[in-house]
């Protein structure tokens, strides 16, 4: 640390992404990327658009913004394009929460969550998801306060049906509902539609996982208009031009091409049952994921020392070193063939253990 870090920030403890490697030996299965390419049109799209990157790009998304309310049967106003998701969660924790307005969320869910309160300066309490790592939406009901879930929660991958969100919503019309729907197309149900009915609602949502554009960096938030105009208040008061010119025609060309993404959507649910299957006949515990990746332990091997023999032969998962969870291991569903290739991995190294 610099000795000009102002005491603010300093006692920071950032967010750690899953790792990156640059080679592509691995078969990465640890960050909950999709298995498979961007569609025709949207790599069309961004190489053409590289030939206008002299240029700043459109700080409205005007045609990003009109498609995707399309898709969702919204108003543009009650939409917002982000840099990731990750930036629509950062600009609702700096717009809604404050020393007065603090937010509670479980212990278990996206690490991101204590990140942007500690940035932001907003008091959080974490919530005991149950044995079964469930939310018990009794914690949530009536709780007066802002309040973030993850739906499908990560990293177990464990929905909570629209009606427990609607009455969580309902439940607390002076309190800011944040919906955060990352994993939400491979089987959960969106609260989207509630937007009309509940002015405390914003769900936010992103390409990075079910639309294969992790790399462009594209999220978004969909809420009443007056929410998204004090989102959009901080977003003009920080980075206007927050997605680039790629990035935004990208994204365009994906929503014209849903039905690719919705298929491979259908497709890695299929490989995530099975292979989820596959794991419990070996013995594996798993909770219920209804996302794009499984959360699996052993009772044979510890959690870090798979995810250490899975990487010595190529295949990478998460391990969070979270005391409740560290025996498990988060496994991105990938192609049958790298789920193949992970079943065959997990044999063999149990099979060493005997
Ligand atoms: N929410 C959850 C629950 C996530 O797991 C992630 C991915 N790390 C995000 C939001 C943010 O993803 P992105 O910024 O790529 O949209």
């Amino acid at each position: 640390m610099s000795r000009f870090f102002t005491k603010r920030y300093s006692s920071l403890v950032p967010y750690v992404p899953g790792e990156q490697p640059n080679d592509a030996s691995y078969i990465k299965l640890n960050t909950n990327e999709s298995p498979y390419p961007p569609s025709p049109g949207v790599i069309a799209a961004a190489s053409e658009e590289a030939g206008k990157l002299r240029l700043y790009s459109d700080p409205e998304c005007a045609e990003l913004r009109g498609k995707l309310s399309s898709l969702y049967g919204i108003k543009p106003e009650q939409l917002l394009m982000t840099n990731g998701s990750d930036e629509i969660l950062n600009f609702a924790f700096m717009a809604f929460g404050d020393e007065d307005h603090p937010l509670i969320f479980p212990d278990i869910t996206y690490g991101f969550y204590t990140v942007y309160a500690d940035l932001n300066r907003i008091p959080y309490a974490e919530i005991p998801l149950t044995d079964d790592f469930t939310i018990d939406p009794n914690d949530y009901i009536g709780a007066g306060k802002n309040i973030v879930i993850a739906n499908p929660n990560a990293p177990t991958g464990i929905s909570l049906p629209l009606n427990v969100i609607e009455e969580i919503i309902k439940s607390n019309p002076d309190n800011v509902i944040i919906i955060d729907e990352a994993y939400v197309d491979f089987g959960g149900e969106s609260a989207a539609f509630l937007i009309d009915k509940y002015d405390n609602l914003l769900v936010t949502q992103t390409f990075s996982k079910s639309r294969s554009m992790a790399g462009a960096r594209l999220g978004f938030g969909i809420g009443n208009e007056k929410l998204i105009a004090d989102l959009n208040a901080i977003k003009y008061s920080t980075n206007p031009y927050n997605i680039n010119r790629m990035t935004a025609s990208a994204g365009a060309a994906a929503i014209k091409e849903n039905d690719y993404y919705m298929e491979n959507c259908r497709k890695i649910a299929e490989t995530r049952d099975l292979t989820a299957r596959k794991l419990r006949e070996m013995g594996f515990k798993l909770t219920d994921s209804s996302a794009n990746f499984l959360f699996a332990e052993s009772d044979r091997i510890d959690g870090g020392a798979l995810y250490r023999e899975l990487k010595k032969r190529g295949i990478l998962v998460r391990h969070f070193d979270n005391e409740r969870i560290k025996n498990y291991n988060r496994i991105t569903v990938g192609t049958p063939e790298q789920m193949d290739s992970l079943i065959r991995a997990v044999d063999e190294i149990l099979k060493e253990l005997s």
